[in-house]
């Protein structure tokens, strides 16, 4: 589902220039969940902002199902975006005035979809994420993994082909991590969606299916750790989800 073939980005910094990846070749299939590790200063928010189009690499094109998104106009990049990604991030990013209901529908307003209809599926996602006791309360009014959650149903309510995540649980506890791991992998299970997620936490390593390590800007290491198809089920089976949806601390 994204492909890319000898991308460099690089940054000017004074005269000089910092080189922030090279040579990175890299095939994500569908449905796959892809951890890019690496220390810090490797590069790998400079590859997820890459991949995702935030930013256009020096070198190196990065196609997603089929398309050269390098190529794209600012314009027909916002709206593919809009239609085919979705984003988690650390600091989770809601917006402090609109409640948890409203942030989720956000990006369904984006396409126009009517209020009524686009707050009912906000609060179904709301619920899936254990949240139905939160509809209304704002960002403030929530816990760090309260609001991580709120930001994931946001990420998957236009059910994207592809969400892009952060380090999505580096300001949440080790118990808070496993829940909002266990329903991102559920929401990618279901729909068969691929998440490509940044993190120097090892743990993410067990519910991935592909793990990429960057160093000094490029790829050291790379392992497909279990076929997609063996891993349907594996990490959070249904039971066990819905536990953890039921949960709330
Ligand atoms: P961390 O784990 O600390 O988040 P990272 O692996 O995400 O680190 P990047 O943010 O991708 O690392 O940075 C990779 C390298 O590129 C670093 O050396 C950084 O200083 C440099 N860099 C990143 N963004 C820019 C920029 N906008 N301008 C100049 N240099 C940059
Ligand atoms: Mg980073």
């Amino acid at each position: 589902v994204l492909e890319v073939r000898d991308l460099w980005k690089e940054y000017p910094v004074g005269d000089e220039t910092v080189v922030a990846l090279q040579n990175v070749t890299l095939n994500i299939m569908r449905g796959e969940i892809c951890c890019i590790f690496g220390p810090s200063g490797s590069g790998k928010s400079t590859l997820l902002n890459q991949l995702s189009g935030l930013e256009k690499p020096t070198r190196g094109e990065v196609l997603i199902g089929g398309i050269p998104i390098s190529r794209l106009s600012e314009e027909q990049l916002t709206n593919f975006r809009q239609r085919h990604l979705g984003f988690v991030f650390q600091s989770y990013n809601l917006l402090p005035q609109l409640t948890a209901t409203e942030n989720v529908a956000l990006p369904l307003m984006f396409r126009g979809v009517p209020k009524p209809q686009r707050e009912q599926a906000a609060r179904e996602l709301l619920a899936r994420v254990g949240l139905s006791h939160r509809l209304n309360h704002f960002p403030s009014q929530m816990s760090g993994g309260q609001q991580q959650r709120v930001g994931i149903a946001r990420a998957f309510i236009t059910r994207p082909d592809i969400v892009f995540a952060d380090e999505p649980t580096g300001n949440l506890d080790s118990k808070t991590t496993t829940q909002v791991m266990d329903m991102i992998c559920s929401f990618a299970r279901d729909f068969h969606q691929t998440v490509i997620l940044v993190s120097h936490d090892p743990e993410m390593a067990s519910y991935a299916h592909h793990i990429v390590t960057l160093r000094d800007g490029g790829i050291v290491g790379e392992q497909r750790t279990q076929h997609i198809e063996k891993e349907r089920g594996f990490h959070a089976s249904n039971i066990h989800s819905q536990q953890v949806l039921l949960f709330d601390p």
